[in-house]
């Protein structure tokens, strides 16, 4: 059969509220054209993010009726632990209520003053944690990373030269570990190869620098491998992720990704004086070792969200649907980020609004013409969220080389005629592009100014 299909039923649903274009602009400008701050329920598809947005599965809710909420030594901790040491094959498992938990106690224990932490590309939380231990987050990605038209398979992967460098310059004993985000989200959800897990592997060994992983994303990751990795087309997805992780020290996880929950994270490691020294800062700001700012249901809900996630016909549907969405809006002439990473399609928005110049900010008008449109609401990836502006004049000082506006797919939550209904209004957007103006910010904060900023058209 060409034709792949959602490999699930639907049980249970929640209504959209459908709004007419009229309805829409009037939102927009109640929230000052900031999607951030327009109320879910005007919303039509939410692609902000797909971090704990996705539909659980009829099994995980049952595992939520089961959770032991025991304080000390739940049930549900032990199902937990077993499932993370079943599939990535570490020892010591550390539960936290999110993935910056899980990097915060990592960091603050591993990391000192000056030294430097390389990645292919750190995240943004991932990056802020490790600066605050007034430790460098250094990205080390390939070149051909940087082109957004180049096609590559592996377009995540470490640049190892410059990982060699990097620790020939500053000396192996100013490098705590050596992060590798899988896959690589800043970068467009692009995945790493296994010979580049390998390839990092053998670097970090070779100096006893302990190498981590920022798993959010591991079972997509894996399926890349699977699909695009000599040798490993008849592997199991299974097989591929404990090949992964055996060649690692540790990881940092968010459950709110590849482990299908609303909520959770957790913090891995095979070294017991390490997990310790974990533990004790967890019980200081998380929670005793068993729940770690968790709830047992969700313990419940993560342990066999991992299992769903590495499940193939799941996979196969999950990177499918996203390539969909990039292959008929890109088939259409919209310039997208290429190859369709695992989790989202990121459109090129200043070569698709080459007439709005960056300090008008394309990126956000495209965002606010794709909710006018269909009442879609994506998210903005560029000036406005990488832009340094002057707090005295309000101007912007620098901008980032890049405006993109993000297509988050949250996991099982859309059907395929939902994302046909993004592709045609992607399209409709495209065709009237001439038409759509830039923006002006009328109020902005000193840090994280997507967030809160107002705008006005122009
Ligand atoms: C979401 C995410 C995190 C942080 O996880 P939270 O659960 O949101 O705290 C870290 N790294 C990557 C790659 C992520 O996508």
């Amino acid at each position: 059969m060409q034709n792949i299909i959602e490999p699930f039923r639907i049980k249970s649903v929640e209504p959209i509220k459908m709004s007419t274009r009229k309805n829409r602009e009037f939102y927009l400008q109640a929230a000052h054209y900031n999607p951030f701050l327009l109320p879910a329920r005007d919303v039509i598809i939410d692609l902000l993010t797909d971090s704990g947005t996705g539909a659980m599965s009829s099994e995980q809710w049952a595992g939520i009726m089961r959770g032991d909420e025991s304080y000390a030594g739940s049930i549900s901790f032990q199902r937990f632990e077993k499932s993370i040491q079943n599939i990535m094959g570490f020892k010591y498992v550390i539960p936290t209520h999110q993935g910056r938990a899980a990097e915060r106690i990592l960091f603050s224990i591993m990391c000192k003053k000056g030294q430097v932490v390389p990645s292919n590309t750190h995240f943004d939380t991932t990056r802020a944690n490790i600066e605050f231990q007034g430790t460098e987050a250094r990205d080390l990605r390939i070149p051909e990373a940087m082109d957004p038209e180049l096609l590559h398979p592996f377009k995540g992967n470490m640049d190892l030269d410059k990982l060699q460098q990097t620790i020939d310059s500053v000396g192996k004993e100013n490098i705590p570990l050596i992060m590798v985000t899988i896959t690589n989200n800043s970068g467009g959800g692009q995945p790493v190869s296994m010979a580049n897990i390998r390839g990092i592997s053998e670097i970090a060994r070779a100096h006893g620098i302990p190498f981590y992983v920022d798993a959010c994303r591991f079972a997509e990751n894996a399926y890349f491998i699977k699909l695009r990795e000599e040798g490993y087309a008849r592997k199991s997805v299974k097989s591929i992720v404990k090949e992964l992780f055996s060649y690692t020290d540790g990881c940092t996880m968010s459950a709110k990704k590849d482990g299908i929950a609303n909520i959770g994270g957790f913090l891995c490691s095979n070294d017991e004086q390490l997990a310790d020294k974990e533990k004790d800062l967890l019980i200081l700001t998380e929670g005793f070792p068993t729940y770690g700012g968790l709830a047992g249901r969700d313990l419940e809900a993560i342990a066999i969200g991992l299992n769903e996630a590495i499940e193939e016909d799941y996979l196969r549907y999950r990177i499918r649907s996203t390539q969909y969405l990039g292959d008929n809006i890109a088939s259409a002439g919209v310039p997208i980020m290429q190859p369709p990473g695992g989790h989202a399609i990121y459109i090129d928005a200043r070569s698709f609004l080459p007439h709005i110049p960056p300090h008008q900010y394309p990126g956000w008008s495209l965002a606010c013409e794709l909710y006018v449109e269909a009442g879609i609401r994506s998210v903005e990836v560029g000036a406005v969220m990488f832009g340094i502006h002057d707090p005295e004049s309000g101007k912007d000082v620098t901008l980032p080389e890049l405006d993109l506006v993000r297509l988050a797919i949250p996991r099982r939550t859309y059907t395929q005629s939902h994302i046909d209904y993004v592709i045609e209004a992607i399209i409709n957007v495209y065709r009237r592009r001439e038409k759509i103006k830039g923006l002006k910010i009328t109020r902005q904060t000193q840090y994280l100014r997507h967030f809160t900023a107002h705008f006005k058209k122009l």
